[in-house]
């Protein structure tokens, strides 16, 4: 096993240091994971659920050091790192209720006469051991989101975390370890993203749970066309702000979901629309809450946006900005850089083919356009090869119906950005998002398939 470095992505400085496995390494890494599931899959509700508390309760005790290698490795502000590891906490806490809450079905199925006295009980069980693919932007929530779940139904989990930052689940696996989870049913592996297709084409982990973006998501799913592959991929949300919303907190939750953690997230607010008649106004206490963000070091309390994850992240990004410029879009604020860090950028007068409007832009950058009529805003929004979240500011009972019934995506978040999510709700997407749910109690249900007794009266 050699070692590799990793380092932060605003000043290169060493985050720390992970092993990376060989293929004869990984190959018993995996054999275990399937010969363990035998044991896991039998452990009773009340040691996985206690299993489940356990980690919930030692996370929080170790949010600081927690938050610290979420901000060194991947150059997410303190204030954010914190944020996520309480999250992670909240995510094992919901797999735990999810576990002591399950139910199953017992149902009649004497329905003709042939059938007299038969009936049925149904349960769900494991597949088998499950390959989690994380992706660098919450390295501890979203692999909480897949190993919870993975010890709520008794499968061993291996794990490829994003290469940029395998730390966070390094330090869980020794939390969940601690908590008595068996060492063999829980592998963080440090390959790289190809040596990573190897795991998702072996028979023995049976389920596929992937974050990440949508590129690779669809192809590993054409490789393992067998498999329960889930796939939680990315996203350009669009954000709906009508006549009748409070502008000064719309802008305001508007620019917070655009530019916090430098719009690294699946559910950024990337594609602004503002009802015409408030739109001057909307624009002018967007760019107020746009300059009250600070940028820079993500160990500073006081920051709120940080580097991107690379320097040629932010220069592709950048690039993208400067394109739609000299196709004639208009600078409202930002577009400059220092190294990885984009200074939070505000476009408007794009158009929808250009790269910052069609493509999943994943930086600190929104657009803001307006619109006349509400059905022309849930149109554009719908104009997208993406559907995970939207966000929709209205007081109109009417409007967040017709929202409800004709946005193509996964979540409505009404009255707020749809940069939000609650952990034990379902979250997921349509198009090419993704297919599948996430939150603890629906990953379960992706983790297993239902089985079937039926019983005849003698
Ligand atoms: P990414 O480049 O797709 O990588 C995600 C993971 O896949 C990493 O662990 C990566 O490993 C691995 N990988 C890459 N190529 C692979 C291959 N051929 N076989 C197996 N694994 C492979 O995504 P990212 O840049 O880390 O994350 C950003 C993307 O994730 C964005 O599109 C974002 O929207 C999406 N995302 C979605 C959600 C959601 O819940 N819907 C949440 C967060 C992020 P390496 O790092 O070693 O390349």
């Amino acid at each position: 096993m050699t070692e590799r470095v990793v380092r932060s992505p605003f000043d290169g400085r060493e985050a720390g240091r992970i092993a990376v496995p060989s293929a004869a390494e990984v190959e018993v890494a995996v054999a275990r994971a399937a010969k363990v599931f035998e044991t896991t899959k039998k452990l009773p509700t009340y040691r996985r659920a206690a299993i489940l508390r356990s980690v919930s309760g030692a996370l929080l005790a170790k949010k600081e050091a927690l938050a610290r290698t979420i901000a060194l490795e991947a150059g997410k502000p303190l204030k954010a790192a914190r944020a996520e590891v309480e999250r992670a906490s909240g995510t094992f806490a919901a797999a735990a209720a999810a576990v002591e809450t399950a139910s199953g079905a017992h149902f009649p199925l004497d329905m003709n006469p042939a059938s007299l006295g038969k009936w049925g009980i149904l349960r769900r069980v494991p597949l088998g051991p499950v390959c989690a693919i994380t992706p660098f932007n919450f390295p501890l929530n979203l692999t909480s989101h897949k190993v919870a779940p993975a010890i709520g139904v008794g499968a061993p989990v291996v794990q490829k975390p994003a290469s940029q930052t395998p730390l966070s689940a390094m330090a869980l696996r020794e939390i969940v370890l601690s908590a008595g989870w068996p060492e063999e049913a829980y592998a963080v592996l440090g390959v790289s993203g190809a040596a990573g297709e190897t795991l998702v084409t072996d028979p023995r982990l049976p389920v596929v749970s992937f974050t990440g973006s949508a590129g690779v998501g669809w192809r590993l799913r054409e490789i393992a066309p067998r498999k329960r592959v889930g796939l939680e991929l990315g996203g350009n949300a669009g954000l709906i702000v009508h006549e009748d919303a409070d502008l000064a907190d719309a802008a305001a939750r508007a620019a917070s979901g655009g530019f916090v953690y430098a719009g690294q997230s699946c559910i950024s607010v990337q594609r602004i629309l503002v009802h015409r008649p408030v739109f001057d106004r909307f624009e002018g206490e967007l760019l107020a809450a746009t300059a009250r963000m600070k940028t820079g070091d993500p160990l500073d309390e006081s920051i709120d946006v940080g580097p991107m994850i690379t320097e040629a992240e932010a220069i592709r990004a950048e690039t993208w900005v400067k394109e739609a410029v000299a196709a004639g879009a208009r600078l409202l604020a930002g577009g400059t850089r220092q190294g990885a860090v984009l200074q939070p950028t505000v476009l408007s007068r794009t158009s929808p083919s250009m790269k910052v409007e069609c493509d999943e832009v994943f930086a600190p950058v929104v657009t803001l356009a307006p619109y006349d009529s509400f059905d022309e805003a849930l149109a554009r929004v719908n104009d997208s090869r993406y559907g995970l979240q939207a966000g929709v500011f209205t007081r109109d009972l009417g409007r967040i119906e017709k929202a409800f019934e004709t946005l193509e995506v996964g979540g409505i978040i009404v009255n707020d950005a749809p940069t939000w999510r609650a952990d034990r709700m379902p979250y997921g997407g349509v198009k090419d998002s993704g297919v599948g749910r996430e939150g603890p109690l629906y990953a379960m249900e992706e983790f297993t398939e239902p089985r079937l007794l039926v019983l005849r009266a003698p």
